[in-house]
C-alpha cells in the first residue's frame, strides 16, 4: 500500500512549478520532481498546504503528456535549490549547503518535461485542518525531506487520522482501492467551483430540503452528485440529491446508507449512538427519487454495505493483476 504526501500551495518547494488548482478532483506534476516517475494508479494520495492537511483519496488515473517548464537555477553552483527573499536584498538566495550564493536573478532555461496528471475525485475525503504540517512532515518516510511528492508511512497516518483529534474512519479507502481495482465506482461528489448552476437546479426539483432531514435552509444544503466511474474513464451522472452538509459527509463516509429495497435510510451502529443520527435509522427518504437515483442508490448500498463484494466484478482477476502494480 503505498501513499504519497503531495504539497499543493506556492513557496520555496514549488520553484519553477506550474500546477492545478483544485485539491479535490487532479493534482499535477511533472519530470523535474523527485519520485515523479514512482506514482501509481491505486495508490493513495494525501494533499497538504506545508501548513495543514487538506484530504484524501485514491488515484483513479494518470494522464502522461509532454511539455516545457522554465526552470530557474543558480547562476553560481547551477542547482535548482533557491529562494526567492521577501524583504533582503539581492532577492535570491541558494539554500545548496556548499554554495549559498545571493544573486538577482536566477539561471532560467526552458527544458522539455513530461507532465502527470492523476485524477482521483471519486473517493475525496475532505480533511481540511485535521492534521497539521509538522505532525504530516513526521508522518513521512524521510521526515525531513523537501519533496513536493513524499511517501507517507501509511499505517502511522492511518493510526493519527483515525484515533487522534477529530478522529475519521478511512475504511473507506480501502473499499474504494478495491472498487477502481475492479475498474468500476459509485460515489458522491461534493459540489464544486463551477458546479452552483447543478445546485441551482436541484434546488428547483426538491425546494430547500435535505433529503435525508427535511425541509432546511439552503446555505445547509450541499449537492450530492451522484456519478459513477467506471474503467472507461467516463463518468456517468445519475443526478443529485440535496443533502444537509453533515449528512452529506456521513453518507460519503458510508455512516449512513439508503436501503435500495426500502428506500430507507441505514446508519451504522456507531453512528446510530448520536441521538440526532440515530432518529434518521429506518426513515424514509424525504424526496422522492427517480430510476437512475435507485439505480446508484443500490451502487452506493452494495459499495459499503457489501463485504468484500464489488458490484458486478465479482468474477475479475485481482488488482494488482488489473492495475500492473509493482509487488
Ligand atoms: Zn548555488
Amino acid at each position: 500500500m503505498v501513499a504519497w504526501l503531495m504539497y499543493l500551495g506556492d513557496g520555496p518547494k514549488r520553484v519553477g512549478g506550474g500546477y492545478d488548482d483544485n485539491p479535490s478532483t487532479h493534482y499535477s506534476w511533472d519530470s523535474k520532481v523527485p519520485n515523479h516517475a514512482y506514482v501509481r494508479v491505486g495508490d493513495t494520495i494525501v494533499l497538504w498546504d506545508g501548513d495543514t492537511l487538506l484530504g484524501l483519496s485514491v488515484i483513479e488515473d494518470i494522464a502522461t503528456g509532454t511539455g516545457t517548464k522554465d526552470c530557474s537555477s543558480c547562476p553560481s553552483c547551477g542547482k535548482a535549490d533557491i529562494a526567492a527573499r521577501k524583504t533582503m536584498t539581492p532577492k535570491y538566495r541558494c539554500w545548496t549547503k556548499t554554495c549559498k550564493a545571493e544573486f538577482d536573478s536566477p539561471t532560467v532555461e526552458t527544458v522539455s518535461v513530461v507532465t502527470y496528471r492523476a485524477r482521483y475525485e471519486a473517493g475525496w475525503i475532505d480533511l481540511r485542518g485535521h492534521v497539521d504540517g509538522k505532525e504530516l512532515r513526521d508522518l513521512c518516510e524521510e521526515t525531513t525531506s523537501q519533496n513536493a511528492l513524499r511517501r507517507l508511512r501509511w499505517d502511522d497516518f492511518r493510526t493519527r487520522v483515525e484515533t487522534g483529534k477529530n478522529a475519521t474512519p478511512l475504511d473507506i479507502i480501502d473499499k474504494t482501492r478495491k472498487v477502481i481495482a475492479g475498474g468500476h465506482t459509485t460515489r458522491t461528489v461534493r459540489a464544486r467551483n463551477g458546479q452552483a448552476a447543478f445546485r441551482s437546479t436541484l434546488l428547483e426539483d426538491f425546494g430547500e430540503v435535505c433529503a435525508f432531514t427535511g425541509p432546511m435552509p439552503a446555505v445547509v444544503l450541499e449537492a450530492a452528485h451522484l456519478y459513477s466511474y467506471a474503467a472507461n474513464g467516463k463518468h456517468h451522472t445519475f443526478g443529485g440529491l440535496l443533502l444537509r452538509r453533515d449528512v452529506h459527509r456521513l453518507f460519503d463516509l458510508g455512516q449512513i446508507a439508503i436501503d435500495p429495497s426500502t428506500l430507507t435510510l441505514d446508519v451504522t451502529a456507531g453512528t446510530r449512538k448520536y441521538p440526532d443520527y440515530g432518529k434518521l435509522h429506518g426513515q424514509a427518504l424525504t424526496v422522492p427519487v427517480t430510476k437512475a437515483h435507485k439505480k446508484w442508490i443500490a451502487e452506493h448500498w452494495d459499495m459499503h454495505r457489501t463485504t468484500n463484494t464489488i458490484p458486478g466484478q465479482s468474477t475479475k482477476p485481482p488488482a494488482a493483476a488489473v492495475m500492473g502494480l509493482a509487488p
